[in-house]
């Protein structure tokens, strides 16, 4: 082949694949301005969840006492604890089965659909009428937040889980959600985490991997437990397999209920203890 035939070859080979590239990227591009501008503007829009949703129950303790013993009796979890001395319901074992709020024809527990159900002390996940509200105060942890409220780097640990709590925080990084505008971002390796995110009931098989990972995290760091599993065993909290709950082999910082938990809880709990800055 000539020099010329060459060179003639080849621009019209360019020629193509510019053309090309030249129609896929026009066509991406108008997909791309016909999608418009998907990523929720929470939390300066407030999001509403629709009513199938099980979020901060709101729970009557002057209901009749047989029903409110008849919820205690059923409920798998033995998360609602009725006696003359104490009632409340540990939001921290529900795993927000609805099964109350079906015996007790609401009359007892109502699921509201807000998606505030995270917390950083424990004991405020035991809803009584001292405590009717999992919060997270505002005044703790002031250090962790100067360090991480602008950016923090969590590693995603799954002790046992059956992935729907991990899925659920998969959903953070979707266009929608898309945590990284917040500073927040899953990273791959424990060497470049601030803390990590535990779900599962932290199987026995998997406690070495857990404990490796954290100790892998450099100083400052926190730990987040996610889901009833990773706060109290979930519904393997009987089982001999498990250690039923992060707490009992890590510090833990957060507490974010649910089974699994919405992501907006996920995202709250981490704008509301983090004080993330946008
Ligand atoms: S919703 Fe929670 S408290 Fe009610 S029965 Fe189910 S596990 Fe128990």
């Amino acid at each position: 082949m000539s020099k010329v035939t060459l060179e003639r070859t080849l621009e019209h080979t360019f020629e193509r694949i510019g053309k090309l590239v030249n129609e896929r990227l026009s066509k991406l591009l108008f997909n791309r301005f016909e999608q418009g501008y998907r990523t929720t503007k929470y939390p300066d829009h407030l999001i509403h969840i629709p009513s199938p949703y099980r979020g901060r129950p709101e729970i009557n303790f002057e209901c009749d006492y047989s029903i409110m013993n008849l919820c205690a009796q059923n409920c798998p979890q033995q998360a609602l604890l009725i006696s003359e001395e104490r009632k409340g319901m540990d939001l921290g074992k529900c795993v927000f089965c609805g099964e109350c709020e079906r015996l007790s024809e609401e009359k007892f527990i109502h699921f509201t659909t807000d998606f505030s159900l995270a917390t950083a002390r424990h004991e405020e996940l035991f809803l009584c009428d001292e405590n009717p509200l999992p919060k997270i105060e505002k005044e703790i942890n002031e250090k962790i937040r100067k360090l991480f409220g602008r950016s923090l780097q969590l590693r995603q640990v799954s002790a046992g889980g059956c992935n729907a709590c991990e899925q659920d925080i998969n959903v953070l990084n979707t266009p929608f959600f898309d945590l990284s505008r917040l500073g927040i971002q899953i990273v791959a390796s424990p060497r470049h985490a601030d803390g990590i995110m535990v779900t599962g009931p932290v199987t026995k098989n998997m406690q070495q991997a857990l404990m490796k990972t954290y100790k892998a995290i450099p100083d400052p760091k926190i730990v987040i437990a996610v889901g009833s599993c990773a706060i109290s065993g979930g519904p393997f909290y009987q089982s001999s397999e498990v250690v039923a709950g992060v707490e009992n082999i890590l510090p833990v910082d957060l507490f974010i209920p649910g089974c699994p938990p919405h992501p907006l809880t996920t995202l709250k709990a981490l704008i509301d203890y983090f004080k993330v800055t946008l």
